[in-house]
């Protein structure tokens, strides 16, 4: 029997909208594991997805989300919160590059460490595991993980900060996999917190003009002080109109919102042979018009989740903290609020609204 004091409180999914705080278990500091103090973990767009249209990974009854093919092996009631940062409050043996005391923001995407995609360090698309970042039990006061996912946070970074490593490092990685020029214009479809992410990891990596089309007039003010050089409101004009009138069409644009309407106007927005990058997850089939990728040969690029780990060859994860420390990404404006756990739901309702103000939610235990 579980005495008193091993109990704490987090947020658990068990179904499409229903979110639950409950009684968790404090988990032993094992041999290579280290417990983290949490401070802050930030309500991710997928923590939203799977709020609205059940989990990613799970078939779960009643809902059509799981990702096809996939063998993660999770069942409900499911685990939230990964964009995790605190301060290591307990060692385990054997742990060696991390002490009590250090401050460090989690890379959940574990990996199995043994499937052809861990061996060489692309832990992110790791089909053998539960990939670490969907099982995650950050919305609680308390994580215990491997030390291998704990990665020291730089001096110059706050915890507050160091919390955006998360959704900044699936940004990063997206401006990566475009093989973004500094030469080239940039449209970005949706600026929740990856395309603003997508904003600033542009604007860092030196774009020559940012264009951003979001119906939110919060968030269009967020990507200009994030890097944006032109904000675009898709519901007043026509964004594909508005950016082949002032650049002939620019070279990459990201889809960073999710609907039909977002991939065809990214698409649309981009120069023959060049590249469309999808962040998005999709709650649903959308089609597009396949002869906007052939008949341009355009190319539509995936990007999911990050590098980072032991094999990873790059790391947007480490790199982003990097890119705060400097002061060349301030993820400042879009941290709009910070909960309590028991606030965790309604913020969760809050962000799904449309009319919301809300960009990024921090909850503090
Ligand atoms: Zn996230
Ligand atoms: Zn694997």
């Amino acid at each position: 029997m579980i005495q008193p004091h091993r109990m704490m409180k987090a947020v658990y999914l068990h179904g499409p909208r229903d979110l639950r705080v409950e009684d968790a278990d404090r988990r032993d500091v094992a041999p290579g594991t280290v417990a983290v103090d949490i401070e802050y973990t930030g309500i991710c767009g997928s923590d939203l997805h799977e709020y609205e249209a059940g989990p990613v990974p799970i078939r779960a009854e009643g809902t059509d989300h799981s990702i096809p093919e996939s063998d993660w092996d999770e069942h409900l009631p499911k685990p939230m919160g990964h964009e995790i940062a605190g301060t290591v409050s307990t060692v385990g043996e054997n742990v060696e590059g991390i002490d009590v005391g250090d401050r460090v923001t989690l890379n959940m995407v574990a990996g199995c460490h043994d499937c052809r995609y861990c061996a060489t360090g692309k832990y992110h698309l790791c089909e053998q595991g539960d990939g670490g970042v969907v099982s995650s039990r950050g919305f609680a006061d308390r994580i215990v993980v491997p030390e291998s996912m704990a990665v020291p946070i730089p001096d110059e970074v706050s915890l507050r900060h160091a919390t955006l490593a998360e959704p900044l490092g699936v940004s990063l990685r997206g401006v990566r996999r475009s093989g973004l020029d500094s030469t080239d214009r940039v449209a970005v479809f949706g600026a929740g917190p990856i395309g603003l992410g997508v904003v600033a990891a542009a604007a860092a990596g030196g774009a020559r003009e940012i264009y951003v089309s979001e119906p939110r007039a919060a968030r269009r003010e967020a990507a200009e002080a994030l890097g944006a050089d032109v904000v675009i409101d898709p519901t007043a004009i026509d964004a594909v109109e508005r950016i082949k009138r002032e650049t002939d069409r620019v070279e990459v644009s990201f889809e960073c919102a999710g609907t039909a309407t977002t991939l065809t106007d990214a698409l649309r927005s981009t120069a023959y042979g060049e590249t469309v990058v999808v962040l998005s997850v999709f709650e649903e089939e959308v089609s597009i018009h396949p002869n906007d990728i052939m008949q341009a040969e355009r190319q539509l690029v995936g990007s999911f989740g990050f590098q980072g780990g032991p094999l990873a060859s790059r790391s947007e994860f480490a790199t982003v903290l990097d890119l705060i420390g400097d002061g060349r990404i301030n993820p400042e404006p879009m941290i709009t609020d910070t909960v309590p756990l028991d606030g965790v739901e309604a913020a969760f309702e809050d962000l799904r609204d449309p009319d919301s103000d809300q960009i990024k939610v921090l909850v503090e235990p």
